[in-house]
């Protein structure tokens, strides 16, 4: 198995032929987890998936062939980011809080994926409870870019980017909430996809930021995450969240040829970065790509999102208030590590142990998030915040009645060097700025290669779509990768 990136299609074809069965497939991806360094994996579950991968050898092996209408996964071995869990495996959330804390039940998402076929080979590193833009809030460590070991993998789902750029799985699940797939998507080079909020159920996700939070995929092509999107969304009972719409189809859907002519794109102003803060090079290469889409029918139309310059400071407002009550529930009492607490200490004192478990960066999102919520703040902070969150949507609403679908850079500069942001929270928020509004206002959107800057470092494109209208911008980049990405990109 020398090839280091398999697609879906690709290994079923070699199933088929009898290359290699399923079990050998999942002992190739474990050995190539256990020889690497990248500290993708924070847990690995060989028996579960060994288990898993023998029931698809005895299907195969009845059938002949893979049975790709009933389980359009067989056999692929996936990585779920570990802030979801997965029945009998530990979900840590990266926090020492939930070291030793084993799920008793698997999250909806991943329970479809697994329904389908999918083989879980284990839980990926990520920020402590998902907060950061770098992976290196990780208890359990900093994950290692997959090409440039000095630079970050971007976060907060570094783990579940790294493993796919790096070979060692097909594909992986992460959490969104403010960016957390698509800035490691961009800065590992891979597909990552956050769907509208309310089509994947967040139902055994650790909640950070419920309003914002979401489930997608990771993948070295767009045509194997949109297989994982169409699995995984549907209304899910569990999750009342979840939109009663039907569930994706988009695997047969973004085959169908695309009449560029007939696609309007937006480029928003306010992602250009007029005050300078965007990379040259991160500049030119969205260019490209922009003019590419023109170059074959598309019109491109310069619209404007008045609000956008307030998504930053809002989203820092509703997600650490969300959050701040989230995470109360780690206390040792109901969620959370008792070590090291005597049994004979007072409330107080029991409190304060157990809640200075969780790191730096955890801790000063609790205590910004309870103050915006204390009593007499909660309508000034909190309350402004959501209604500054609607003329957001409203912003991103009035845009897609004239444009299909919306293109700007995911981040304004490529991976940095690991180190270099950590002291500075404030430098380290910036690096969302273009992947919050899509949260704020519940949008679909996802990150795409287009290009690479003169280190080597990749450059994601940014597409958003209209609330629920997955469906176009999934083409989009469909067409966008098969005849741009795959062709001139590396002509
Ligand atoms: N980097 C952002 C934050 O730290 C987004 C995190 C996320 O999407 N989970 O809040």
């Amino acid at each position: 198995m020398k090839k280091l990136h398999w697609s879906i299609q690709e290994i079923h074809d070699a199933f088929d032929r009898g290359e290699f069965t399923p079990t050998e497939l999942v002992q190739e991806y474990l050995g190539r987890i256990r020889a690497s360094s990248h500290n993708a994996f924070i847990e690995v579950c060989e028996a579960r998936a060994l288990e898993q991968a023998a029931r698809w050898d005895k299907e195969l092996k009845a059938k002949g062939k893979v049975p790709k209408k009933q389980w359009p996964l067989f056999g692929i071995p996936i990585g779920v980011k570990d802030n979801m869990a997965v029945d009998g495996v530990r979900t840590t959330c990266a926090s020492k809080m939930l070291e030793n804390y084993v799920s008793p039940y698997t999250a909806t998402a991943v329970e479809r994926l697994e329904e389908a076929g999918a083989i879980t080979l284990g839980k990926l590193n990520l920020d402590e409870f998902a907060m950061g833009s770098s992976n290196e809030n990780s208890y359990f460590g900093p994950v290692k870019h997959p090409t440039h070991p000095d630079r970050v993998p971007g976060g907060s789902s570094g783990g579940s980017a790294t493993a796919v750029q790096a070979g060692l799985c097909v594909a992986s699940l992460g959490s969104d909430t403010g960016g957390s797939i698509r800035l490691p998507a961009s800065f590992c080079g891979v597909v990552g996809i956050k769907p509208t909020y309310g089509r994947i159920s967040r139902y055994g996700l650790v909640a950070f930021a419920s309003s914002l939070d979401q489930i997608g995929p990771f993948s070295m092509k767009v045509e194997d995450s949109v297989k994982l999107l169409d699995v995984m969304s549907g209304q899910d009972p569990k999750d009342a969240t979840t939109a009663p719409m039907l569930k994706g189809q988009w695997s047969e859907q973004i085959q169908k040829p695309l009449d560029w002519k007939k696609i309007r794109v937006g480029v928003p102003k306010e992602y250009q970065g007029e005050q300078g803060e965007i990379d040259a090079e991160v500049k030119e290469s969205m260019q490209r790509s922009l003019q590419w889409m023109k170059s074959q029918g598309a019109t491109l139309v310069d619209v404007s999102l008045p609000h956008t310059q307030y998504a930053l400071s809002t989203y820092y407002i509703v997600a650490v208030s969300e959050a701040s009550s989230n995470l109360a529930r780690f206390d040792g009492v109901r969620f959370g590590t008792r070590q090291g607490a005597q049994s004979d200490i007072d409330l107080q004192s029991f409190y304060k142990k157990i809640r200075s478990g969780f790191g730096a960066e955890v801790k000063r999102r609790i205590i910004l998030g309870t103050f915006a919520l204390s009593s007499g703040y909660y309508d000034a902070f909190y309350g402004k915040a959501c209604r500054v969150r609607r003329l957001i949507k409203q912003d991103f609403d009035q845009v897609f009645s004239k444009v299909d679908v919306l293109v700007s850079p995911v981040s304004p500069v490529t991976a940095f060097k690991a180190g270099e942001r950590t002291a500075d929270p404030i430098k380290m928020y910036l690096v969302d700025v273009f992947t919050i509004p899509a949260n704020m206002a519940g949008i679909p959107a996802m990150s795409m290669p287009c290009g690479k800057d003169s280190q080597g470092l990749s450059i994601g494109l940014h597409l958003m779509g209209p609330q629920f209208g997955e469906e176009k911008m999934l083409s989009i980049a469909h067409a966008f990768e098969r005849d741009f990405v795959r062709k001139e990109m590396h002509a």
